[in-house]
């Protein structure tokens, strides 16, 4: 098996080098690019679509060579991290340039790539009926799903916590919504905390985070709550009606889902995660940077 991962380690500088051929499918940041940066004067990749890749022993991995094309479960309504602009078609955020990396590691480029989204309730379920071959969207590692599926990672650490209305009464902790109605998505892991945990707070779900902005905004329910990393790309794109409150109530460590038993895409996934220098951050500065959340990349976890 040829390791991978020398080239991911080559980091960014010797990938600029690089960066005439990628740059010719498509400029950074759009569709076609290899999600490089934008505002510095150049098409400058952050990272090198990957040649002659082979892993032995990985069915993900041989499937996706069989087909031509790696087919990727996203968010597409969650702005910074994974988002779809409708009027340009162009992919944006966090999770999508994850996405991307992998996808150029694995020795595909942005057009033989085909992006899926997949609400939260549904992962575990395209994962285990191979309708993707990984997940990249905002997806806490959780015992109970990896029951099911597999996880790389931890690539991004954030936490729960709450948007309100701007103008409304200050609230900061989930104790103070006691009564009120409280909105998350489906099968989230914040849904499934107030349920457990809060039962005096009354809850509205929907399959897309982006719905219970709308009710906010329209007064429908009185706060949102998921990942404040979420929560602050709404806030961005809102910056009018709706704004982060408090501080974060849990760990959400966020990985990529895989098919379960899949060890040797897992290990390779996790080798770039480890290997990648300064891709984690470049890729953080690009879609995250303005964003006002600090986090550095986390150590990939031993399974
Ligand atoms: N990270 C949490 C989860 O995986 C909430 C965000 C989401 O629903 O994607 O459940």
């Amino acid at each position: 098996m040829r390791r991978t991962r020398t080239l991911a380690s080559i980091g960014v500088a010797a990938a600029a080098l690089l960066a005439l051929t990628a740059c010719n499918s498509g400029g950074p940041g759009t569709p076609g690019g290899t999600g490089g940066d934008k505002g510095d004067g150049g098409d400058k990749p952050l990272f090198e679509v990957a040649k002659d890749v082979k892993l032995d022993g990985s069915p993900t991995f041989d499937k996706i060579a069989k087909r031509g094309k790696v087919v990727v479960g996203v968010k597409e309504d969650q702005p910074g991290l994974g988002y779809l602009d409708t009027t340009t078609n162009v992919r944006s955020g966090f999770d999508v340039d994850i996405a991307r990396w992998i996808a150029a590691s694995l020795g595909y480029s942005e057009d033989k790539i085909e992006y899926k989204a997949i609400a939260s309730a549904n992962r575990e379920q395209a994962i285990v009926n191979g309708d993707i071959d990984y997940y990249v969207g905002t997806y806490s590692i959780t015992d109970k799903r990896k029951q099911q599926i597999d996880f790389a990672g931890p690539y991004f650490i954030t936490g729960q916590g709450l948007l309100i209305r701007k103008g409304d009464p200050e609230a900061d902790k989930l104790e103070d919504f006691k009564g009120k109605t409280v909105c998350s998505a489906t099968g989230s892991t914040p849904i499934q905390n107030i349920k457990a945990n809060f039962p005096d707070i009354k809850t509205q779900e929907y399959d897309l985070y982006s719905a219970c902005v709308q009710d906010l905004i329209d007064k429908k329910v009185d706060a949102v709550t998921t990942d404040q990393a979420i929560l602050i790309g709404y806030a961005a794109q809102y910056p009018d009606d709706v704004k982060v409150t408090g501080g974060l109530f849990t760990e959400e460590r966020y990985g990529v889902g895989l098919a379960k038993g899949d060890d040797v895409l897992r290990t390779h996934i996790n080798d770039m995660f480890t290997d990648g220098g300064t891709i984690w951050k470049a890729i953080f500065e690009k879609d995250l940077g303005s964003s006002g959340i600090k986090v550095d990349q986390p150590k990939v976890d031993a399974y």
